[in-house]
């Protein structure tokens, strides 16, 4: 029974943090359809959420209160909506919830109303690929008609938002949700965990907020814990046999009972599989693995799988092909915002490389980085606040045998310059930051966005 504690008909609801990346819009929509009477707060001002605030033109009872937030506020509302960014010790939140007001999120709020069964991925790397992989290839066995059930696709993953979706989804159909950290720790607070789980891998990522590594890992370890162990539909967790943590806890989940551990790994797929398989490198590879294992627990076959692969389009921003120019090619990888996802975009390639790296500093640790483009590209072009950092790590592992050419830059548009004074015909050349982009972008898309139009500008 859903609790009426989600019944928002005539509530006062309170949005705390609107955002840009349409979490808070759905939940202000959402709260709004229900009946509710909604603020929407955000620390950051107007003129920072426009298009955020835009998107809700047709809800005009909805009351903005921007720039800061206002105590008032959590002591009038009946219910907060607060965004997985805002870490639960936050002060406002203290405020609601001396209060005793109704604290929750836009996850938990999906998770309490979905009628249907959830496929959770998460992981430092590879989530949204593993994602949407996997709902391309459960949506291929709809589509050749051979189930009825209708497949989600929706979460992290930010296309179709969670509660704009929920009203839709029957109770036979199967959603595949990206999970984040942040949103995993808010579905403890409920005890909640999807039916079915993967994890991809872990490596150091969102230090800044989490912390510790430790920290980090336990919030993700969330996806299995809170599962629902149940010896006649027991839970499933499916884990990535060539990353450590993961082998670990496959061990340590297998000793449970009520749910069915797996293990995937690359050597899992097979020849002709890999080779209708498009995406680059052997991370993709193991996204790949990753996705079948949860197709085949729902009864696909490598047939199928074969059949519906080449039809998978890339997604933008992922080791995403630009252009070839003067026998160069040039490689969007904007997404990677940690430095295993750009050792993995490194790794991608057999040519000569040339990275183009740094970005917003999260604290991670790049020294691993810095060996695999000491040893693996023939030069770095560094921009951003972890520009030194990662120059440094270069230079650490340095020895005369590898002589990698870095160079400080200060803009994208002078790092695309340098890049293609520097590269020669047969090179690859790889936007793959190993850092987010708030220090000179909005978000990573605009990143990519930028380094496309600059790079299609060569070609005039
Ligand atoms: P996420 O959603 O976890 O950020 P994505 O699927 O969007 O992951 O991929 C982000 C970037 O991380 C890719 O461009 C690629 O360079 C790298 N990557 C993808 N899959 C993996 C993986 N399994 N292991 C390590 N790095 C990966």
């Amino acid at each position: 029974m859903p609790d009426d504690r989600y019944n928002f008909a005539g509530k006062k609801v309170l949005i705390m943090g609107l955002g840009r990346f349409g979490g808070g819009v759905d939940c202000a929509e959402f709260a709004a359809r229900a009946g509710a009477k909604v603020t929407v707060t955000d620390s950051a001002p107007a003129e920072k959420l426009s298009d955020s605030i835009n998107k809700l033109k047709e809800f005009p009872d909805i009351e903005f209160h921007l720039g800061s937030h206002d105590p008032a506020d959590f002591r009038q509302a009946d219910i907060i909506i607060a965004n997985p960014a805002v870490p639960d010790d936050n002060k406002f939140l203290e405020i609601a919830r001396r209060n005793n007001k109704f604290i929750t999120s836009q996850i938990n709020i999906f998770f309490e109303l979905c009628p249907a069964q959830i496929v959770g991925i998460t992981g430092a790397n590879g989530k949204s690929t593993t994602t949407a992989l996997t709902a391309h290839l459960l949506k291929a066995m709809r589509d050749e008609g051979r189930w009825t059930r209708d497949v989600w696709l929706s979460g992290n993953i930010g296309n179709q938002p969670l509660l704009t979706i929920l009203d839709k989804i029957k109770a036979d159909d199967l959603v595949v949700l990206e999970l984040s950290s942040f949103q995993l720790e808010s579905l403890a607070q409920i005890a909640k965990a999807p039916k079915v789980a993967l994890l991809t891998n872990l490596t150091p990522n969102h230090l800044d907020r989490h912390g510790t590594f430790e920290n980090y890992c336990a919030a993700k370890e969330n996806i299995f814990k809170h599962q629902e162990l149940n010896d006649n539909s027991p839970a499933v967790s499916i884990f990535n046999a060539e990353d450590k943590i993961a082998a670990e806890w496959f061990e340590k989940f297998n000793k449970d009972t009520g749910r069915i551990c797996i293990r995937f790994s690359t050597d899992d797929v097979s020849k002709e599989i890999r080779d209708s398989f498009i995406l680059p490198g052997r991370a993709n590879l193991s996204n790949l693995a990753a996705a079948i294992a949860i197709s085949k627990h729902f009864g696909i076959d490598d047939e199928q799988i074969k059949k519906s692969l080449p039809e998978f389009k890339p997604l933008p921003h992922r080791l995403e092909f630009v252009a070839e120019i003067n026998g160069v090619s040039w490689y969007n990888d904007s997404i990677a915002t940690t430095p295993q996802s750009a050792i993995a975009a490194l790794e991608a390639f057999e040519q000569p490389k040339i990275i183009i790296a740094g970005g917003y500093d999260k604290n991670l640790p790049f020294d691993e980085l810095g060996q695999k483009i000491a040893a693996g590209a023939k030069a770095a072009v560094l921009l951003g606040q972890t520009a030194p950092k990662i120059a440094s790590a270069i230079r650490k592992t340095q020895d005369s045998r590898h002589k990698t050419h870095v160079e400080f830059v200060d803009s994208l548009a002078k790092a695309v310059q340098s890049a293609e004074r520097f590269a020669e015909s047969g090179d690859v050349v790889l936007l793959s930051p190993a850092c987010a982009s708030y220090d000179m972008f909005e978000n990573f898309q605009h990143r990519g966005q930028e380094f496309t139009k600059l790079v299609k500008s060569l070609n005039k």
